[in-house]
């Protein structure tokens, strides 16, 4: 029987041991924490994004982006789907596109994960942080001066640097380095932002529905709808994860990195200089900052006038045009230098990673050493919000797991 050894017992991992011990491998698979597939826990807020109907390799970025577009079209969202309903999890898909378990659990993934992997005899070595890998004929690794050894093959499925409280590190490109690999500079992804200015942190708590829009050395790159929240830092939310890929890229690039937002992004600027009139013509003894309240939570309205510079308790009845204008342009595209990203500790993801031009992008194995194989977030692949890092992760497992098969039950 032929043995084969994973580090990580993440999605990755865990799908690609799922799949060889269904091929009759003896496998083996060390995973440092105690508890397996911490990130499938806690992700999307205990619910799961397992994947997204609407694949699309213009999901994900990757110096090389030829990589990612043959391992969706060879195991895609029906792929899944069946494998994941071959380990007992039921599908159930958001009009989005979202997908997550049906019990809507993150846990129940993982339960049916671990219970697949005991029918099918495979060992999961918890607590047990891979420190070396030696290779000869066969690979050897070294755990806490204890040696495991004989294995044919080895995947590597560590992970990157987001979350290291869940187990999040870069030993995976530390071991790819020591086999000769070479990798792509990490930067932290789906991450708050730092914004150099004092206003967010009187801002700290206000969420409002916006749109985003990221500026790279002044040029418009990416605008994004939703939540944004100021927090003692900057901003955060879901729209500012979704630009916060190109933007933590960007930062590591010594790009300059700005973003303008749009706390009213439902008006147009006529129509909201309009309502904003009308209220001070009906309300002439109103503080402007009680009118400006009326529409936008009150934190916000203070903080936007004293930007403005107009005094928040000047009267409506002498709010004139020129102010208007000022304060529509800061409600609709206030702009801030983004500083830095929030880090890798609040990171879901990791952008960087093994080169995949040095790895084979059907079988995830090593282009320069034989039956060494690296799949999910170790490798220079990220996606999008939304299931797609998730659907990498298995992808990538399974169709490599598989390409092992193929490799020695062909022998
Ligand atoms: C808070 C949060 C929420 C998320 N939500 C979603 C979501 O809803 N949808 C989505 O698509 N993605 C989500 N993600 C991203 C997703 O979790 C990752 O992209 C995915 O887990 C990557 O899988 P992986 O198996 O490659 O790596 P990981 O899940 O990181 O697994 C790697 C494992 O390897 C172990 N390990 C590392 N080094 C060693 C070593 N030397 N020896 C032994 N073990 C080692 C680690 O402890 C870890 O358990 C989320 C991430 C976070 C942090």
């Amino acid at each position: 029987m032929k043995k084969v050894a994973i580090i990580g017992a993440g999605a990755a991992g865990l799908s690609a041991a799922v799949t060889l011990a269904r091929f009759g491998f003896a496998v083996d698979v060390f995973e440092k924490n105690a508890k397996n597939a911490k990130k499938i826990l806690v992700s999307g807020n205990g619910h799961c994004n397992i994947t997204n109907r609407f694949l699309d390799s213009s999901k994900y970025i990757s110096e090389n982006p030829n990589f990612i577009e043959p391992t969706l079209k060879r195991f895609g969202y029906h792929e899944l789907e069946r494998f994941m309903n071959s380990i007992g999890i039921l599908f159930n898909t958001k009009d989005d596109g979202r997908t997550f378990p049906l019990s809507y659990e993150a846990s129940s993934v993982v339960r049916a994960f671990e219970e697949t992997l005991s029918h099918l005899n495979v060992t999961i070595f918890n607590e047990c942080k891979i420190d070396s890998i030696q290779k000869k004929n066969s690979f050897t690794l070294t755990c806490k001066d204890k040696n495991y050894s004989a294995y044919d093959a080895l995947i590597v499925a560590t992970g990157l640097l987001a979350y290291p409280q869940l187990g999040g590190c870069d030993d995976g490109v530390h071991f790819a380095h020591s086999f000769g690999h070479t990798s792509i500079e990490t930067y932290p992804s789906l991450v708050g932002l730092h914004l150099d200015s004092f206003r967010h942190e009187e801002l700290a708590g206000v969420k409002v529905e916006g749109e985003v829009t990221l500026f790279i050395d002044g040029f418009r790159e990416k605008t994004m709808q939703g939540d944004i929240l100021f927090t003692k830092y900057g901003v955060s939310g879901l729209a500012i994860f979704d630009i916060s890929q190109i933007a933590s890229k960007a930062l590591i690039d010594f790009c300059n990195v700005e973003i303008s937002l749009n706390l009213l992004k439902n008006f147009n600027p006529q129509s909201l200089s309009t309502q904003i009139l009308n209220l001070c013509k009906a309300l002439p003894e109103n503080k402007i900052s009680t009118v400006l309240g009326a529409i936008l939570p009150a934190k916000l309205a203070s903080a936007v006038l004293k930007e403005s510079k107009i005094e928040t308790h000047t009267k409506a009845l002498h709010v004139n045009t020129k102010m208007i204008k000022t304060l529509i342009n800061r409600l609709q595209n206030w702009r801030f230098k983004v500083s830095d990203t929030h880090g890798f500790s609040h990171a879901e993801v990791c952008g960087g990673g093994v080169n995949t031009l040095e790895i084979d992008e059907k079988s995830f194995e090593s282009k320069k050493v034989k039956n060494l194989y690296f799949i999910g977030e170790v490798l220079d692949v990220l996606g999008e919000r939304g299931g797609y890092n998730f659907q990498f992760a298995f992808s990538s497992g399974i169709l490599c797991a598989e390409a092992i098969s193929k490799d020695f039950l062909s022998k």
